[in-house]
């Protein structure tokens, strides 16, 4: 039987507890959606969220842990120097690497993900940012970044500090032959980016394959990047597949 539904509500909190809760409750949540879509790759990838308290931590996913198995209990709270201090399980060295420098650089930057997305990943190979081929990719439009100097896997601060330049002020930057990379003010936001900048690297591809897509003019891209490329925007656009996560796989929220 269908359940009553009330309309996604931008959350507000009476305590910095119940702010750290609803954040550790949203990561999980990304965790999971990032695992039924495919987005892992062994133990490579990392969602993470700053703690509302404590600016300088971040909660991130226990390095080999699958996606599909996160729980809110299950993640792990990183200090400025990369120790774990609440957590059992190790931290991923690539994402204290490069989400601590995001962290940093960004003041306004509550969660970053990066994952080794099979399109965003083949897109990367490309060194290409993403054209304005559709309503949505126009959520990108001037918007995103290329980091085009691989130099191997991503485990010095140096190279997340030169990523975390790389992405500037936009909401995503591509990793050239490595990945996406996303923000967001809200674990929502960066994750719902994440999701749609994957598919709009598989749209490209495939509109590429089949021929030459015919690229929304600037004008046009730039206002539709006003119409669905906005914080709350993204906030929102997370809200259809947190219900269907919650609802199917409640036990994400164990703490
Ligand atoms: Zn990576």
């Amino acid at each position: 039987m269908a359940t009553d539904r009330t309309p996604p509500r931008w959350p507000t909190f009476e305590t910095v507890e119940d702010e750290r809760r609803h954040r550790k409750q949203r990561l999980a949540a990304a965790f999971r959606l990032f695992g039924q879509f495919g987005f892992d790759e062994g133990t490579a990838g990392h969602i993470t969220a700053r703690d509302p308290e404590l600016t300088d931590h971040f909660w991130v996913n226990p390095l080999g842990m699958n996606f599909k198995h996160i729980r809110v209990k299950d993640l792990l709270l990183v200090n400025d120097t990369g120790e774990v201090v609440e957590g059992d399980w190790s931290l991923n060295k690539a994402a204290f690497a490069i989400h601590s420098q995001v962290h940093t650089a960004r003041d306004d930057v509550v969660a970053a993900a990066h994952s080794h997305s099979p399109y965003g990943k083949a897109w990367s190979s490309l060194r290409r940012t993403l054209d304005p081929i559709t309503q949505d990719a126009c959520a990108f439009y001037e918007d995103h970044a290329l980091f085009d100097d691989y130099t191997g896997a991503v485990f010095e601060l140096d190279e997340g500090k030169r990523i975390a330049h790389a992405l500037g002020a936009r909401k995503a930057v591509i990793l050239a032959n490595h990945g996406l990379l996303t923000v967001g003010r809200s674990v929502d936001e960066a994750a719902w980016w994440f999701i749609t900048m994957e598919r709009s690297c598989q749209m490209q591809l495939v509109a590429e394959a089949a021929g030459s897509p015919v690229l929304i003019d600037p004008t046009h891209a730039r206002t539709t990047a006003g119409q669905v490329g906005g914080h709350g925007t993204g906030w929102y656009q997370f809200q259809p597949l947190w219900d269907r996560i919650v609802g199917e796989q409640p036990d994400l929220l164990d703490e």
